[in-house]
């Protein structure tokens, strides 16, 4: 915990001092530590929270943002105790979640604070994290295939066909970039042709060609406040599959993705949410 009472005030931790769970009202006394983030540990009990996870930097940095007067918030019900990690000017709950936590705790503390949001802290799985622009992922990516059986190849056995997708101007702008690397175009089936046996490394070409239609695309685009993304997640973390609340997941950027489907799942699409703007919108202090 990051606050303890002494002599009736909220206080934080500092060497050697002691004082009373604000929560429990039993003792505790001042982690201060040089690997840990400084904090209240109960004296003789676990933990007054069950669900109580060693805090991190990563938390503390997070209910700063809110303050004192809305974080580790005692919320009782049904004679049972769990402290909200924040609870917000309009009473919604927001947990912090920092280490993979199971289905059944997931259900549990939505069912127990009803009105909540998530925020995950993605820095533990960020690569295996991928996130596109949807819009670029719709309308800007190369189509690339190996068409064996096509007639017209019969010349080139070993062609890989790339497709040029979207709306006119975007296709006119890719095109542009396919003459630069010199690709044959067919004009008859509208595709561009490159002889695999040509290349000795097709894949780091089509690499260098996807970061050149990447590079035009962000000169282009525009800058929207909640922007559409799709997401693909391997070894997703699976016990989220079930979550009901708004997941948002921090990967230690300027923004959060706010999951919008299949959370938990290999890939889906999400929204990409300024820190900014969530903090804006929660925080009665700025
Ligand atoms: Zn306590």
């Amino acid at each position: 915990m990051q606050y303890a009472k002494i002599d009736g005030l909220r206080s934080t931790a500092q060497p050697k001092l002691k004082a009373i769970c604000e929560h429990c009202n039993s003792a505790v006394h001042a982690k201060c530590g040089s690997k840990v983030v400084w904090h209240w540990a109960h004296v003789s009990v676990e933990n007054c929270d069950s669900w109580y996870e060693p805090e991190t930097q990563w938390h503390r940095d997070w209910k700063n943002n809110f303050g004192q007067d809305r974080s580790e918030i005692s919320i009782v019900k049904d004679g049972v105790r769990h402290i909200a990690d924040v609870l917000t000017k309009d009473d919604l709950v927001i947990e912090f979640q920092n280490s993979n936590i199971s289905a059944e705790t997931i259900m549990a503390r939505e069912l127990f604070y009803d009105k909540m949001i998530w925020v995950i802290n993605g820095i533990h799985f960020k690569e295996n994290f991928t996130i596109w622009d949807k819009e670029f992922a719709e309308n800007w990516q190369l189509k690339t295939e190996i068409k064996q059986n096509l007639n017209l190849l019969n010349s080139q056995p070993n062609a890989r066909v790339l497709t040029v997708q979207g709306n006119q101007i975007k296709q006119e702008a890719i095109r542009q970039i396919l003459n630069r690397f010199k690709f044959v175009h067919n004009k008859q089936y509208d595709i561009y042709t490159y002889d695999l046996k040509d290349l000795f490394n097709s894949h780091a070409l089509e690499a260098r060609i996807q970061a050149n239609i990447l590079e035009l695309y962000k000169a282009q685009k525009v800058e929207q406040k909640f922007k559409s993304v799709i997401y693909t997640w391997t070894r997703a973390r699976k016990s989220w599959e079930d979550a009901k609340k708004p997941v948002f997941i921090d990967f230690n950027e300027d923004y959060l993705i706010w999951i919008k489907t299949n959370i938990g799942g290999k890939s889906g699409e999400g929204t990409k949410v300024l820190k900014k703007d969530f903090l804006d919108k929660y925080n009665i202090t700025r």
